[in-house]
């Protein structure tokens, strides 16, 4: 057996740990014993040093992230049963592989019990993207977990977790290819067609979370005049288009995102004259569209990364949800999201309500929306619950 070293809570600092929550914070720290780097595999202990879970140890205020309850070896067929249980759960779920839908979420760490670990299944490549020091050391072990667990079925292992793991860390991550090789190509989502960037996309090159709801969208569309606000790759815009709307318009700041929208409806539509791309910022594109949209879609970008930034961040909710009660016509329907993980459900649906109260329409809710089944809830980590949405009809 490996001596991974310890770390001793304080008194009463067990409790969260007890009920299987996988972070210890620095503030619950009594001693270390032994040496103790960046990203190590070390043992967390009771005040009375009874065994309470292990993790990987990283500088700042989640000192620990526990990926084990139970004494294990932290070895390669740890982590090649963890991906074995992961991937075993989506083929159940949601039969990848199928022309349908290859693009999905492989692993959503705390909910997949591997904190600080993202991978992403883009028809046979993976995109990983790490968020502790620890799951970087070791992502050429996981990718060759992954490939046992896949075979044939995983062409490549790309890392892009330059921008997610720590900055402060000694960690010179770069991104590129750490199994095999190959190019990013279209996916296919519930039979739409989407140009994949995982390179330069932003996270992994597609907010694969949104799947279910685009879906739900379709069904609302049939002769409706929508605005798909925040469009990126501008999946919305093509469901409605799938799903019989009149018109769509797709706004996004960002000239990548609406040439990549630009190139998405072209893919699934090709010259079809439905569909306007506009490169706006939403504040101002939402100043003046009094009764021209009857669907519009809200998803804007985590408002709040930060607990600190939280009150901004309702108030950006609250300012974009007014624009869209005020402006939308009789009878419409609002689909609005908020992707901010330290915005709880109860504080969006409040920022969501003064808008309506703003607003003075009569609103009722038709929906409560969250994120899929590839993207599950660790029940005793309740903050990894963090795609909210409700969908709302606008007398
Ligand atoms: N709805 C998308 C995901 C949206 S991500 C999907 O289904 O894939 C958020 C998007 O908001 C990004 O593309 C970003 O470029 C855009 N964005 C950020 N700030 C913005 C602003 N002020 N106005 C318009 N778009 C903005």
């Amino acid at each position: 057996m490996v001596n991974y070293s310890q770390i001793i809570l304080k008194s009463g600092k067990d409790q969260s740990l007890k009920r299987f929550h996988p972070w210890v914070f620095s503030g619950a720290i009594k001693e270390v014993h032994g040496v103790v780097n960046e990203g190590d595999v070390v043992e967390v202990l009771s005040n009375k040093h009874e065994l309470l879970g292990i993790g990987h140890y990283q500088i700042g205020s989640i000192a620990v992230r526990i990926f084990s309850f139970t004494d294990a070896e932290i070895d390669e067929s740890f982590w090649f049963k963890k991906l074995d249980v992961a991937v075993a759960l989506r083929k159940k779920l949601l039969q990848p592989g199928s022309s349908k839908t290859n693009v999905y979420r492989l692993v959503h760490g705390e909910g997949d019990g591997m904190p600080g670990l993202i991978i992403d299944f883009y028809n046979g490549t993976a995109i990983t993207q790490m968020h502790s020091i620890g799951m970087y050391r070791i992502r050429e072990q996981l990718a060759q977990c992954l490939k046992n667990v896949l075979g044939d079925e995983l062409k490549a292992v790309y890392d892009k977790s330059s921008k997610t793991i720590p900055y402060k860390s000694d960690v010179n991550a770069e991104d590129g290819f750490i199994l095999g090789n190959s190019e990013p190509e279209v996916v296919s989502e519930n039979g739409n067609l989407f140009h994949v960037d995982w390179k330069e996309g932003q996270k992994t090159g597609f907010f694969i979370d949104q799947r279910e709801n685009r879906r739900l969208l379709q069904e609302y569309a049939k002769d409706r005049d929508v605005l798909n606000m925040f469009c990126y790759t501008g999946g919305f815009s093509f469901y409605a288009m799938r799903g019989g709307a009149n018109m769509v318009h797709s706004v996004d700041s960002s000239e990548k995102a609406i040439e990549l929208t630009r190139k998405n409806v072209e893919l699934n539509f090709t010259d079809d004259q439905r569909h306007e791309a506009y490169e706006e910022d939403a504040f101002v594109f939402m100043k003046d569209i009094k009764d021209r949209y009857d669907l519009i879609i809200l998803d804007p970008p985590a408002f709040a990364k930060h607990q600190r930034s939280l009150g901004q961040a309702l108030k950006g909710y609250k300012r974009i949800n007014t624009r869209a009660f005020e402006q939308i016509r009789p009878g419409g329907i609002v689909f609005t999201f908020s992707c901010s993980q330290v915005v709880s459900k109860d504080k969006f649906r409040e920022a969501v309500f003064s808008a309506a109260a703003i607003s003075g329409r009569n609103v009722r809710i038709l929906h409560q929306l969250t994120q899929p089944v590839d993207h599950p809830v660790n029940i005793y980590h309740p903050e990894g619950e963090y795609l909210k949405g409700l969908v709302l009809y606008v007398e």
